[in-house]
This record gives C-alpha cells, structure tokens and sequence, in this order.
C-alpha cells in the first residue's frame, strides 16, 4: 500500500471574520492506491496550511507535505514524523509547518486504523477508557450578568463543567473577580468551573489573580500568561494555590515539554496543531512529570474525535472540552459529531478515526 494522493481544503464560512467559533476548516486529505482515504484538520490559517501541503519539492529541506508522502507506505505515521520535519526544516520545525504535519499525521493514522480494521485507539495503545467527562467552552458576555445568564443556560443544558475567559477578564482585578463570583454564583457549588485567562496578565498579576479566584474553587485558571513565558508559569505553579493549565496555542513538543516541566499540572494538546504521533509521546512524558493531558477543541469534530482516540489511551488525562457555542460550518461538514450525553462523551469505536466530512457540505 502506498501514498497516491494528499489534497488540502482551505474552507471559510462567508461573512464571519472576527465571529467566535470556528468559522473556518483546514483540511487533510490522504488517498492510497487501494482506495482508502483519511482525512486529517489542522485549527490554524486555512490557506497557509494549503501552501505547506501542497508546495513543490524543492529540496531535501524544502519541500511541501504532499511531496514528501506521495508513494510513502501510509500504515506506520510515526515513522513518516520525521520525513516530514526534515523535509520542511527551511520554513518549518515549528509553528504553521508543524499544524500542517499534525493535519497528515491524523489522515495517516485514520488510513492506519482502517487498513487494520480497528479504531486509532487501538493502534496507540491499551485502551484505559471508553468514554470521557466533558465540559463546555462558551465566551463570556460583556458584564458579569450577561455571563452568568449564559453559565445557566449551559448548566440547563446539562453540563456539568464550564469554562468561560478571555476578554474582558485582564486589566482590572475587581472586575474580574466579579466576573469569577457572578459564574459560581449562577452555577452553584457542584457544577465544575474553570477560568481561561487567554493570555492576559504577567507572573505577578497572574499570582493576585489566583489569590482572588481561589475561593470560587476552579477545576483550574488556563494560559494565564504568553506560552513562551516559561519562568513565568514557573513563577505561578511554584506559588500559586490552585491548577494551571496552558499549552493550547504549542504545536511542538519542546514547548509543551517545556511547560510541563515549569508545573504546569495539565497540558491542553490541541490534536490538530500538534498530531497523534507527538501527542502519545508527549502525553507519557507528561504523566510521568505527575500532570495530567486535556484535549483543546476548538474547531471541528475531527478534532474532538481525533483527540478522543489519544486520550482514551493516555496514561493520565482530565477532562474533554467540547464547544458550548453553534458553529454552522462544523456541523455541516461534520453532521454526526459526538455529543455529550449526562456529562459524558463516548470514545468512537469505529475503524479509523471514524469521521469524515460529509461529500456535500465540502462540495
Ligand atoms: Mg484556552
């Protein structure tokens, strides 16, 4: 069995620029001369990771994706890993390149799983679980009110964990403590409640922030600081009172290592920025640091589904994030998108990854 064929799909939903919730799709699409097709997503720059899938050969150190699998055999991805990290060394080893890789590397594990008839789970490792505790993203409003009413809405749509952040929370620590109090307050003691900082303060205001959030009991306080700022997250986890979580925005395993090793206790992996075969490894050395994997899911189903696969068999995860917002074109392209049910999200069972993009809605 060999390569035939790599396409890549840079899809937007007219009218959207700015709007929340993944109004665009970067996608993978790995044909083999027997017939069989895997489809990996990377969330990053639609028509970047085109160009870095479907630029030329030029050389050794400068070829597009595309070029350097075609007539690969596709069944062992993480032997293809490194092929495609030293053909892209003059533009990539980081970043977009990698987020393209990662895109191929779940098409190459889909293609994997179905050559053998098996989930991708099965093929990653001993499958230590079979379903997952979910809990919602959704924005905040513009006043702590309106997030609230949100927070209720959520928890009247049965979830049981909920996660709001970004901005406004960041130049005002009354305001944004009112906002962390409004939330528990709508939700009450039981629901789990977690806060992402999106990036907004540095180590000292991210330490007063924790101080102040701690008596709202969150599940944990996310990317309070930039992801490069490693003595920072060192800082805060060294000192702080409660769970840090960062590591969405990384696409290689020296940052997300590097965060690892800093205490940061879970370690999102954004599955369509980093790859299966990156993440399996990461997620091992992660538990054996004592932290803990969480998938970041912030586009499409593939991505959930995919994420779904690594941690049903890494050795210790928290949590699954699932998007609370609608998002018109992941549910087009992908209608049959797992939902949560009683809190819960089931591992998929089908050979492959065991989704695809419907043919029309890509059409
Ligand atoms: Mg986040």
């Amino acid at each position: 069995m060999h390569i035939a064929a790599v396409r890549a799909f840079a899809l937007y939903r007219p009218g959207t620029v700015g709007h929340y919730g993944g109004p665009y799709a970067a996608l993978v699409r790995i044909e083999t001369d027997d017939g069989l097709v895997g489809w990996g997503e990377a969330d990053s720059s639609p028509v970047v990771i085109k160009a870095i899938v479907e630029a030329p050969f030029q050389d050794e150190l400068m070829a597009g994706l595309a070029s350097l699998l075609v007539g690969q055999d596709p069944r062992e991805p993480a032997a293809l890993w490194p092929r495609m990290l030293r053909g892209t060394s003059q533009f990539g080893r980081a970043g977009a390149a990698l987020q393209a890789m990662a895109a191929c590397d779940l098409a190459l594990w889909d293609i994997a799983g179905q050559a053998a008839g098996v989930p991708v789970h099965r093929l990653l490792g001993e499958t230590r679980r079979s379903r997952l505790e979910v809990y919602a993203t959704h924005p905040l409003g513009p006043t702590p009110e309106a997030s609230a009413a949100h927070a209720r809405t959520l928890v009247a749509r049965g979830f049981t964990g909920i996660k709001m952040g970004w901005a406004p929370l960041g130049p005002d620590p009354d305001r944004d403590e009112a906002f962390v109090r409004a939330l528990r307050d709508a939700v009450g003691p039981r629901v789990r409640l977690l806060i992402d900082g999106g990036n907004a303060w540095d180590a000292p205001a991210a330490l007063e922030r924790c101080r102040r959030f701690a008596p709202y009991d969150l599940t944990w306080l996310e990317e309070p600081l930039a992801p490069e700022d490693t003595d920072g997250y060192r800082e805060v986890t060294q000192a702080g009172p409660m769970t840090i979580a960062a590591g969405e925005l990384c696409s290689t395993a020296r940052e997300l290592d590097a965060l690892s090793e800093a205490g940061v206790g879970v370690i999102q992996i954004d599955i369509s920025r980093v790859g299966l075969t990156q993440g399996l490894a990461l997620a091992r050395r992660v538990a054996a640091r004592g932290g803990r994997i969480v998938n970041h899911t912030y586009t499409h189903a593939l991505n959930l589904v995919a994420s779904l696969h690594l941690m049903a068999v890494a050795p210790a995860v928290s949590l699954c994030e699932v998007q609370a917002n609608p998002n018109a074109l992941g549910a087009a392209l992908f209608p049959d998108t797992p939902l949560a049910e009683a809190g819960y999200v089931r591992v998929p069972t089908r050979p492959g990854l065991g989704i695809a993009p419907d043919p029309a809605a890509l059409a």
